[in-house]
């Protein structure tokens, strides 16, 4: 399978919340889409990871995307071992998708900073001809992250105002995580999950007033753009 992009992060949801409007968008212009949750998310406070596993592909098919899976990775273990990128550089030769999103590499969450570094170097091993593991060796040409979780001033803003609906529905797929039943958030004392939701769609607003329009996801790429045009440059100076 060719994917034209795949976003790669820790634990279901993490797509849905930093970037799911960015997928949709994508995969309404055309291009063939994945997202490879690197745990089952399986060490999270509420559900089990068969709710998940049901809430993840309910998720994927409202954002569009033509493929999902789990790597496997233990979650809450997330980190480079040889044996993580290894698989992950396996699923990148099956894939072989030209871009990939990763979470930014700074967080909180070790898992979502090691996510950022297990894909990376997964995505770069996935190149080498000599690597121990079956597939043509191949390499995602851009590699963008995603700066949703994090404080830093992102490269550039994707407009997903039009995706916007569909991306809050995707992300409250996730029922057992941001629709509790009464009785199992009453039982929990503060959790940062229950604000999670809330936070993640005042970002999209911010960000989305920085480029001039309604929402927006934001993204970095450690490589400069290359611009031909530069009376077309949009976005508002005065
Ligand atoms: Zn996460």
């Amino acid at each position: 399978m060719n994917l034209d992009l795949l976003a790669i992060a820790a634990h279901p949801d993490d797509v849905e919340l930093t970037c799911g409007g960015t997928m949709l968008k994508m995969a309404q212009l055309g291009y063939k889409t994945g997202i490879l949750d690197l745990t089952a998310g399986e060490m999270g406070t509420r559900g089990t990871p068969k709710t998940r596993e049901r809430e993840a592909a309910k998720a994927a098919k409202l954002l569009k995307v033509s493929w999902r899976d789990t790597l496997g990775v233990p979650d809450s273990d997330v980190h480079p071992s040889r044996d993580h990128k290894l698989r992950l550089a396996a699923v990148i030769r099956q894939l072989r998708p030209k871009t990939v999103i990763l979470p930014y590499w700074e967080a909180r969450h070790p898992d979502h900073y090691h996510a950022s570094t297990l894909g990376y170097e997964g995505c770069f091993l996935a190149g080498l001809k000599q690597l121990p593991i079956v597939g043509e060796a191949y390499r995602p040409f851009k590699i963008l992250y995603s700066t949703s979780y994090a404080n830093v001033r992102p490269t550039f803003v994707v407009d997903i105002s039009d995706q916007y609906e569909q991306r809050r529905k995707a992300i409250l797929a996730f029922a057992s995580q941001f629709r509790p039943k009464n009785n199992e958030r009453a039982s929990k004392v503060h959790l940062a999950i229950d604000h999670l939701e809330e936070e993640m769609n005042q970002l999209a607003r911010h960000y989305g007033q920085m480029i001039g329009v309604q929402y927006g996801e934001p993204f970095l790429q450690k490589e400069l753009m290359k611009v031909d045009d530069v009376v077309k440059l949009e976005v508002r100076s005065i």
